[in-house]
Parts: C-alpha cells; sequence; structure tokens
C-alpha cells in the first residue's frame, strides 16, 4: 500500500489515484517505478512536487486559445521526453524552476483568470498530474470557471489520461513522429508512435473534436504536428491516423518553425530548417484528407 500524505488524503479519489500511480512512478509510459514523495527521481527528473519556470498570459499560442487576454500558461520544468532539438532546453532538460506548492498553483490559476486570461493552459503536465488535478480542485472550488489546456508532448499514457476525465477541456498533444526509430534517435523513445497514438485516441473519445465560440476553444482535441526536415516526422502516417482512425474533422496545427538548436546540430538529418516544399507538402496532403488546418 502506497504511503499518501496527509493533504492529498483531503483530495478526491482521482488525485490519491495518481499520487499513488507517482510512489511507485507508473504516471507516464517511461515507468520509472521511482518513488518520488520519498525524494527520488526517473527520468523527468522532477519530485512529487511541481517546479514552476514561468506563469502568465501567453499570446503566442494557436488564436483559438488566445482571444484578447491571451493563454494563461503555466510552464512545469522537467520533461519526460529527451528531443535533442527541445526550444525549452533550459526548462525541460536543466529543470529551471522554483518548486511550488498545490495552494500556490491553485492561486496561479485563479490569478490568471483575474487578469483576464481565457483559459489556464498547462505546458508539459504529464509528470507533475497530481498535483495539477488537486490544484484544478481547490481553483474550481475558489471560483475557477476558465476551459483547461492539457499542452504535451504527446508521450502519455492512457491509463493515467483516463483519470483526467471532467479536469481537461481541451487536449493538445504534439504528434512528433511515426518512426520508432527516428522517435529514438530525436527524443529517446523508440514506443513514442504508439504511445502517442493511443494517448490521442483517448483524449479525442475524452473530449471529441474542437469546438469554439466566438472564435475561442472552449472543448476538444487541437493537434501540433511540427514539420521536421528530410520527412523525419512521418508525416502522412500521423495525418492518415487522424483522418481515418480519430476523425475527419481533426484540428491540425502544421507548424513550420523548426529550427535547430540544444543538440540538434550534432544530428546532421535536423540540422537545418524544412524548406517551403517540405512544410507545402504536408498541409497539402492534410487539405488533401479533409482536416482542419489550423492558421
Ligand atoms: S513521470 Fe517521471 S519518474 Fe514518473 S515514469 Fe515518467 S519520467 Fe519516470
Amino acid at each position: 500500500m502506497t504511503f499518501l500524505p496527509a493533504d492529498i488524503k483531503s483530495f478526491s479519489e482521482t488525485v490519491q489515484q495518481l499520487w499513488q500511480r507517482m510512489n511507485p512512478c507508473t504516471l507516464c509510459p517511461r515507468r520509472c517505478k521511482v518513488d518520488r514523495s520519498n525524494g527520488q527521481t526517473g527520468f523527468c527528473g522532477i519530485g512529487d512536487m511541481p517546479l514552476v519556470s514561468s506563469v502568465g498570459p501567453h499570446f503566442g499560442e494557436e488564436s483559438v486559445l488566445v482571444g484578447h487576454g491571451g493563454s494563461g500558461t503555466i510552464f512545469f520544468a522537467g520533461c519526460n521526453l529527451g528531443c535533442v532539438f527541445c526550444q525549452n532546453f533550459d526548462i525541460s532538460h536543466h529543470r529551471r524552476g522554483r518548486q511550488v506548492t498545490i495552494e500556490e498553483l491553485a492561486q496561479s490559476m485563479l490569478e490568471l483568470q483575474d487578469y483576464g486570461c481565457v483559459n489556464i493552459n498547462f505546458v508539459t503536465p504529464m509528470h507533475v498530474i497530481g498535483a495539477i488535478v488537486a490544484a484544478i480542485e481547490l481553483a474550481r472550488k475558489s471560483g475557477l470557471t476558465l476551459a483547461t489546456v492539457y499542452n504535451s508532448g504527446g508521450y502519455d499514457l492512457v491509463e493515467t489520461l483516463q483519470l483526467l476525465e471532467g479536469y481537461i477541456d481541451i487536449y493538445m498533444p504534439d504528434m512528433k513522429y511515426s518512426d520508432p526509430t527516428v522517435a529514438k534517435e530525436l527524443s529517446a523513445a523508440p514506443d513514442y508512435p504508439e504511445v502517442n497514438f493511443a494517448a490521442v485516441k483517448e483524449m479525442h473519445r475524452q473530449v471529441g473534436d474542437l469546438q469554439a465560440e466566438n472564435g475561442l476553444a472552449t472543448r476538444g482535441l487541437l493537434i501540433r504536428h511540427l514539420v521536421l526536415p528530410n520527412g523525419l516526422a512521418g508525416s502522412v502516417k500521423i495525418i492518415d491516423f487522424l483522418a481515418e482512425q480519430i476523425s475527419p474533422k481533426t484540428v491540425i496545427n502544421v507548424m513550420d518553425q523548426y529550427r535547430p538548436c540544444y543538440k540538434a546540430f550534432s544530428h546532421p538529418q535536423i540540422n537545418r530548417r524544412p524548406n517551403l516544399q517540405e512544410i507545402d507538402s504536408v498541409r497539402q496532403y492534410v487539405l488533401q484528407k479533409g482536416l482542419n488546418v489550423l492558421v
């Protein structure tokens, strides 16, 4: 039987189940089985309480998440992926951030709402999802009404996602690769395609296609797909999967901003930006399959 801290016992059964999944940790597909409440850390490098690197309105997200007030973004340090081209490597790999309590996290959500943000956007949430869900419970009791956004690299475990039903309104996962060899070399996650496809299915089961009111997303699934040079993202398989196994109404943001950084310079195949033809061919294929391209 897992020991639960006294303050966690005052939260819902869902929070307690998430905490149990962290000791030993099987929250994410890495299944490191370390005891995080006793100070051990696994691949993500984070203990049982989150490190937050920044909190604030963000205007660089997709337009359906921004509105006039911005997306109320909370960036968590640490990550369960090891992407060699990570643009936020100081946060994800060097874990720059400040440890916060559940109460502080809930207070941040309420402050973002008071500021006028249009949603609460959790960036890289899976490895600290127990604290996030506990904080959502506290914040909702104190008046939080904004939609919640689960903004992840897409390496998310179905069994953990199943516990998030009712807590997350908008899922925004990456779909990075469809080839296990590429996923192994670039993110140290050879099972990424299999895990990612299963996660996207579960996310869509919970929230369905993306819905919006007055131009702002209220609920649903929004896919991010970053075009890599030399076809390394395996875009065709990902788009086929979305069109045939998720929904022909899937909304996808085909992202063109890849540029080499962090350790990408030592991987010759990703040591350049994708060219216009590579980006356009992915967008054309999305349109050909009838999906919705977000602009
Ligand atoms: S959340 Fe972190 S410690 Fe837990 S299984 Fe994933 S990488 Fe390992």
